[in-house]
């Protein structure tokens, strides 16, 4: 099998935890780790990927199965033919990362701070960190819990970063892209507490809505809200993104990717308030 930037399927490597993804946005293998094999999430996001997407949390994770896995893969990587067997080109022969993002919201998972753990311990090991950034994609709204927070300072610790969805800035943004059961004081009040626990950078997905665009008013409230938090959370970088692939929700058939030029205007108007800004499309 060839193993391209369009190839996202979770069942590739035919594990149940661990999957290749060869990533555009980090040019080379990305080893992300699906904590919710059930594609439960506590949101539904209008432009999510997840097949069969439910709402829940992430199932009991079975450790040893995950230990297991993850050494397999990496040794695999590392020392015997994945490259060959996937066809991946030469130049994208390298571990940009680890991601832990899967079919839902992963730090929905019970004992969080443990996998996260086992993960770093495992690469560090192997020698894959630190030269491999060690990356959890959250919509950071369960932040709040304590073993949350202690999963976040291990991730640290290992050099790892944060990227915390917050795609608008309006209470009707939320409910109509997220349907996000929660406000945007208390997600705010997260992403603090992200960033004083770990590297935590924004991302933000921007898509066009039954052809209105990138609205005025959603545009407006984001720049106020990062305005008003910039030198209160420290944030490292803010990652803009459009629609890469089809969504799997039922809004899908009202929903298109933006421009690279409004986005990349956006994107400037971030940086004026002084962020660092990358922008995906
Ligand atoms: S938070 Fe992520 S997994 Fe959950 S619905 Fe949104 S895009 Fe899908």
């Amino acid at each position: 099998m060839k193993l391209t930037t369009a190839n996202h399927s979770r069942d590739v490597a035919g594990l149940r935890y661990v999957y290749p993804v060869l990533s555009r946005r980090s040019g080379g293998l990305s080893i992300g780790i699906n904590f919710n094999t059930n594609n439960a999430c506590n949101w539904r996001c209008i432009y999510c990927q997840v097949p069969n997407l439910k709402l829940g949390a992430a199932p009991q994770m079975d450790f040893e199965v995950l230990e297991k896995e993850l050494r397999f893969f990496l040794d695999y990587v590392l020392n015997r033919n994945f490259y060959q067997d996937f066809q991946v080109d030469e130049s994208n022969r390298v571990i940009k990362d680890i991601a832990i993002s899967g079919n839902g919201e992963p730090t929905s998972l019970i004992e969080f701070d443990r996998a996260i753990t086992l993960i770093g311990d495992i690469a560090t090991e192997m020698g894959v960190f630190p030269a491999s950034r060690f990356v959890l994609i959250t919509n950071g709204s369960l932040v709040h819990r304590a073993e949350v927070q202690k999963g976040l300072k291990k991730l640290n610790q290992y050099g790892g970063e944060v990227w915390f969805k917050f795609d608008s800035a309006t209470e009707e943004g939320r409910h109509l892209i997220n349907h996000a059961g929660q406000s945007c004081q208390l997600s705010l009040r997260n992403l603090k507490l992200s960033a004083e626990l770990c590297h935590t950078k924004l991302q933000t997905c921007l898509v066009d809505y039954e052809g209105g665009g990138l609205l005025l008013s959603e545009r407006e409230a984001l720049l106020n809200l990062l305005k008003k938090i910039n030198g209160d959370v420290r944030l490292k970088e803010i990652l803009l993104y459009t629609l890469a692939r089809p969504s799997f929700q039922p809004e899908a058939v009202r929903l298109e990717r933006l421009s690279i030029e409004v986005m990349n205007e956006f994107a400037d108007q971030v940086r004026q308030l002084g962020f660092t800004v990358s922008v995906s499309v």
